[in-house]
């Protein structure tokens, strides 16, 4: 199997040298380098643990995924575009940053910026919805998000509430990049369409035991109409995928629910869904606007930006340096 090693993961480590002082030293890092803590979550190939980087003190989230595991299970694509999403989105506050990688004989480690706020899911149950004003603010740094992902040439195929985590500061990071899309990179002329030859799109990703594409992994009331009928994404999915989160945090749950998979898909490739009383009539227009069937007539970043749901809402560096609201 190819665990590829690309991108230098370098940091500092205390060593003791031939005289008997301590000296800090620049090396490639690896599992010694840091001290396991508690486990922070299981996903289904890997755990996530808190880990404290030996010298410097900082705490990472690192996610461990067993080699034999990934092999045995045919997750290695999914891994590599992981990790090679998550190297080109280096430079954005509400992408989660990969700080380093690095290997053993059974495993493989991403040290991850830590998100100590959990999933954006686990805070909407708390809270049952979300106000105006707090919708508004997570819809526009998960836009803002999507804004550089998208042109970076990552789609992302797979937005959920539980693939938006918080850090300290209650700001969002999106994770989850093992079944995005890598596009040609508009700033990297020598970039190739990464995963472009043969990646299944998340519909079909898990063939089972007699070779068709069974369902998901996760959760299936996101999946746009265009994935279930051309088993095709683009952009416009994760717009379609934004229009459900945004009716979600208002309403407290996610526009098209069925009593199973089947049903979902049912629901949404008929669009059928309703607003619950009372759902403000500016979050109501932006989604009718984005939960629309035809990928091409969707609306578009820009315009969701200045859509009057948005009014006055700031976008861009501002938005990363506000204090985010208090949940209600
Ligand atoms: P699956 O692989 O089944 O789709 P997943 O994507 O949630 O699941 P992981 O990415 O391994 O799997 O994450 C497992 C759990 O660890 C998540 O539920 C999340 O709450 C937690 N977690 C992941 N990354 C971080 C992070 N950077 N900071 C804090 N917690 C994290």
């Amino acid at each position: 199997a190819e665990w590829q090693e690309r991108g230098a993961s370098v940091g500092l480590r205390k060593e003791v040298d031939a005289s008997g002082r301590t000296v800090v030293r620049q090396v490639r890092k690896g599992v010694r380098d840091f001290s396991f803590g508690r486990v922070l979550g299981e996903g289904s190939y890997s755990s996530v643990y808190l880990a404290t980087d030996r010298v410097t003190r900082r705490e990472y989230a690192i996610k461990v995924l067993d080699k034999r595991h990934i092999i045995r299970e045919k997750k290695i694509k999914y891994v590599n575009i992981e990790k090679n999403t998550l190297n080109r989105l280096k430079d954005h506050p509400g992408i989660i940053r990969l700080c380093y990688t690095f290997q053993d004989e059974t495993s493989l480690y991403y040290v991850l910026e830590l998100c100590s706020g959990g999933e954006l899911l686990g805070v909407l149950k708390r809270t049952g919805t979300f106000d105006v004003e707090c919708t508004r603010f997570y819809g526009a740094e998960i836009l803002d998000a999507i804004h550089y992902m998208h042109s970076r040439g990552v789609i992302h195929r797979d937005l959920k509430p539980e693939n938006v985590l918080l850090d300290d500061g209650m700001h969002i990071k999106i994770t989850d990049f093992g079944t995005a899309k890598l596009l040609k990179d508009p700033r990297d002329p020598s970039s190739q369409d990464a995963n472009d030859q043969g990646t299944p799109d998340p519909a079909s990703r898990d063939p089972d035991d007699n070779g068709r594409a069974t369902s998901f992994v996760g959760t299936a009331e996101y999946v746009s109409p265009e994935l279930l009928t051309n088993k095709s994404a683009c952009k416009a999915s994760d717009l379609w995928a934004f229009g459900c989160i945004i009716y979600q945090l208002l309403a407290g749950r996610p526009p098209f629910k069925g009593g199973s998979e089947y049903l979902t898909f049912q629901k949404i490739v008929n669009l059928e869904y309703e607003f619950p009383p009372g759902f403000p009539p500016a979050a109501r227009d932006l989604v009718e606007r984005l939960l629309v069937l035809d990928p091409a007539r969707r609306l578009a970043i820009e315009h969701i930006k200045n859509h009057e749901f948005f009014d006055g809402q700031q976008f861009g560096p501002e938005l990363w340096r506000s204090t985010a609201p208090r949940l209600r």
